[in-house]
């Protein structure tokens, strides 16, 4: 029923790349054999699951939705991948980005732009836009993204799905086509609480050949079933700034949920947060540098094309800009400056989190844009100044549907402490 229903709207929606409609049905078929003869199937067992273009899939076009990898054929599986595909979940095919997943928008893929199923016309936000769009389209259970400044958290919230970036670690990134390597998780997308738990509890957990990769990471396991008085005494903290930097009718809406919070027993703690300014600034100083240094093997050698002959103008300003801060680093005027910050904003979040369970607050300070409406890059960076604190961080985050402001989701964000991913999921089922 996936398939058909992607057949139907995927011309128009362009969530899915690629899709293996017969490897995707044999796959099924066989879990359906081992269940007829009663053998165990996998946690995931018969559930269809979409993949991000920047996630190795073994014989799929892994594109990262650039020209540069045009050609590209997977040659292995992701940790992810394989984690998946032993729970017996279906993988259907590789959903669109942003290209590199340089972007908010979805719009800068070079196989076209994903067009918001819950509200056409609009950006699906990004840069995992096709892996929430498919989601939301219910052309598949789970998918899965990449979030570096937010990118399965916004489009998560401009699509009124949920999105879930786990703490920086719990989830190898073994396989995944890097951005920036100190800010990349791959996470999950599901319409519930539930197929959040689900899918974390399949892929979180350490892998020993991924350097960055957690060796304690927390239990994902039945965490629906206690949620059901999740809110009771929990303490949850709203930072002013949050609020001031957003749109008014976002504000509206995450206020009533708030309020609603309150009610399902929860406490409610006023917080200040005082390096927002820096936050845009300090993680695209970082993203510019790392991502420069992880393109450098596109030379043409090895994959594809040259990278610089063939990519998008978002690509080029930060290979350019990240090769100048690169240069001038003996100076220590950007790069430096720049950890420094970093260092300043997660101390500040993390002590603000020290005081309760979790912050709540908007995923996206604004409305997601119409589709073909140019942006300039300050206004397309704007999106991001909510989300990329938790990357900075290294804290877990996640974004659910909060409302509607005139039809279009609006998302509500809930991060928490390093490693307290799990209470974050028992939040959003209380709240679901
Ligand atoms: N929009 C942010 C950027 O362009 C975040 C992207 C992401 O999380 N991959 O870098």
């Amino acid at each position: 029923s996936f398939l058909k229903t992607i057949k139907k709207k995927n011309n128009s929606i362009n969530a899915f790349l690629e899709i293996k409609e017969d490897e995707a049905i044999q796959a099924a078929e066989k879990i359906d054999s081992k269940i007829e003869k009663g053998a165990e199937v996998g946690k995931l067992a018969g559930l269809a699951v979409g993949i991000k273009s920047n996630i190795n899939i073994e014989d799929f076009k892994i594109t990262a939705a650039s020209k540069t990898l045009e050609n590209y054929i997977g040659s292995y599986n992701a940790t992810v991948v394989n984690r998946i595909k032993e729970q017996d979940g279906i993988i259907l095919g590789v959903t669109n980005m942003d290209e590199f997943a340089a972007g908010s928008s979805t719009e800068t893929s070079y196989f076209g732009y994903t067009e918001n199923p819950a509200v056409p016309g609009r950006i699906p936000g990004g840069s995992s836009g096709g892996s929430a769009a498919a989601v939301a389209a219910e052309m598949c259970d789970l998918s899965l993204g990449s979030d570096t400044g937010g990118s399965i958290r916004n489009p998560a919230s401009h699509c009124g799905v949920m999105g879930f970036k786990p703490t920086y670690g719990v989830v190898s990134r073994q396989g995944l086509l890097d951005l920036a390597m100190s800010l990349d998780q791959i996470g999950p997308f599901a319409q519930d609480a539930g197929g959040i738990a689900l899918m974390l509890d399949t892929i979180a957990g350490y892998d020993p050949i991924e350097c960055t990769s957690l060796k304690d990471t927390p239990d994902f396991g039945g965490i629906t079933e206690k949620s059901q008085d999740a809110l009771k005494g929990m303490k949850v903290g709203v930072v002013k700034e949050f609020f001031d930097v957003s749109d008014d009718k976002i504000v509206n809406i995450i206020e009533e949920r708030i309020d609603k919070m309150t009610e399902a027993g929860a406490e409610v703690v006023e917080l200040s947060f005082d390096y927002i300014d820096l936050c845009l600034p300090t993680y695209y100083l970082i993203n510019y540098v790392e991502f420069f240094s992880a393109t450098r093997k596109y030379d043409g050698r090895k994959y594809g094309y040259r990278i610089e002959d063939v990519c998008g103008d978002e690509v080029l300003r930060r290979i350019h800009i990240g090769s100048y801060i690169s240069q001038k680093e003996y100076s220590g005027k950007y790069y430096k400056k720049a950890l420094q910050a970093r260092s300043l904003i997660r101390r500040e979040i993390t002590k603000l989190l020290g005081g309760v369970d979790v912050i709540v607050g908007p995923t996206v300070p604004k409305l997601p844009h119409k589709l073909g409406e140019s942006l300039d890059t300050m206004e397309m960076y704007a999106y991001d100044v909510l989300t990329v604190i938790a990357n900075l961080a290294g804290i877990p985050a996640a974004s659910m549907k909060a409302g509607e402001v005139d039809g279009i989701p609006v998302g509500l964000q809930i991060q928490g402490k390093p490693l307290d991913d799990a209470k974050i999921i028992h939040a959003m089922a209380g709240l679901e």
